[in-house]
């Protein structure tokens, strides 16, 4: 699912992904010959993150995005379409409805879903899964390649409400998988995740320290395998430093890191052994490079961040740059509304390409996007001619 360069390559994104890096040749070229620089082609990003609501109805302790939650900054529905639409017609093709915010209960959930798949868009969810009444209504608009992630994090009723403070008192993780099988139903051809962010003793939110769920792995897969999930996908804990980026910072827990990456390779080797034969467990990119100990590899930033280009974060508070970022006023380009005028998309990412230094702003970020980057930037160093024809096969993949 990581490897973006692979996606970069296909047939249905290589000419625009040509295009920006035949514009940064330009530009760089103009800029050490004092022209003036030359304005970004008619583009816009390829795939977005997508932030319908900052409200939600849980209050995780372990929420990376506790500090943007419930804000007071909506969406209107017509100016987001129109947004959509522009940046669609400039290739577009992916978006991911996440949060800040659970996407669910934006009001028109459904009939978005439905909007965004009438242009032809991949469309994926995460979701907290409180609203698996809405999923089911939405579930016939998905198409191949389509899913819908669920962040439950939990194998116990017990450990999922400590862990997540739903609204909702009477809510249970029983309930919630319970809508897995008439999902599947609806629509066997959606994609249904389970995702697990493991929590140990040592992690903490600010001054909020997270319950711990490490062993209850196990328990979780077997859970999603007999609800009819496609899969499992575990992650480790992220914490936002002081200036806002989502870090994960192992370090703070190095006397007993050792033993918890042990811990987690036997849960997973454990999970693996009691799920359906066509049921995944998965450990996310960051997860593995945890446990091989190469995670810091993933910090060493080039100064400028190609992917700000080619998948942005629209949120109700504005457009970011990066997931990694979301709601923090340096990583921001504009408006929500920003490419309802695609020159001021373009103006301002060119602007934001030129000042945010992801060297020095992400060298604490482990990046899932740092080698697509240094490729990124590779391409635009190399003096020989870009090929026209795409270099990779078309997968049908297009979430970046
Ligand atoms: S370098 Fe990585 S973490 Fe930093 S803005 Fe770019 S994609 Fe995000």
């Amino acid at each position: 699912m990581h490897d973006f360069a692979a996606k970069l390559q296909q047939p249905s994104l290589w000419p625009k992904v040509l295009d920006y890096v035949k514009w940064q040749r330009a530009l760089r070229k103009a800029e050490s010959e004092g022209r003036p620089v030359p304005d970004m082609p008619d583009i816009a990003p390829l795939s977005i993150n997508l932030d319908l609501t900052t409200a939600c109805n849980y209050a995780c302790d372990h929420c990376i995005d506790w500090d943007i939650l419930n804000s007071k900054d909506k969406h209107e529905d017509e100016p987001l379409r129109a947004s959509i639409e522009r940046m669609a017609e400039r290739g577009l093709r992916s978006v991911i409805l996440i949060g800040g915010g659970e996407p669910t209960l934006y009001p028109g959930f459904v009939e978005f879903v439905k909007f965004l798949k009438g242009l032809g868009l991949a469309v994926s969810v995460v979701t907290n899964g409180s609203r698996g009444d809405r999923i089911l209504q939405a579930a016939p608009y998905f198409t191949e390649g389509d899913w819908v992630r669920l962040s439950l994090d939990s194998g116990s009723n017990d450990t999922f409400v400590r862990m997540h403070h739903p609204s909702k008192k009477s809510l249970t993780l029983d309930e919630i998988c319970s809508w897995i099988p008439k999902i599947k139903t609806a629509n066997p051809k959606l994609n249904m995740g389970f995702s697990f962010v493991i929590t140990w003793v040592g992690g903490s939110r600010g001054d909020v320290k997270v319950v711990e769920n490490i062993h209850e792995m196990v328990a979780a897969a077997k859970r999603a395998s007999d609800a009819q999930f496609d899969y499992i996908s575990f992650k480790p804990f992220l914490e936002r430093q002081d200036d806002g980026a989502e870090v994960m910072d192992p370090a703070k827990t190095e006397a007993e890191l050792q033993a918890v990456i042990a811990r987690i390779r036997q849960n997973l080797a454990e999970a693996r052994a009691v799920v359906r034969d066509d049921f995944r467990v998965l450990a996310s990119t960051n997860l593995r490079v945890l446990m091989s100990g190469t995670w810091r590899d993933y910090t060493n930033q080039p100064k400028v961040c190609h992917m700000q280009m080619l998948r942005q974060v629209v949120t109700p508070l504005g457009t970011f740059n990066c997931p990694a970022h979301r709601g923090v006023p340096k990583a921001m380009l504009g408006g929500k509304d920003l490419w309802a005028v695609p020159a001021a998309g373009q103006h301002d990412t060119a602007r934001v390409l030129g000042d945010f230094d992801a060297h020095a702003e992400c060298g604490e970020v482990t990046c899932l996007y740092n080698s697509t980057n240094w490729w990124l930037e590779e391409l635009v160093n190399a003096s020989s001619e870009l090929p026209e024809e795409a270099p990779g096969q078309e997968q049908r993949d297009w979430f970046l």
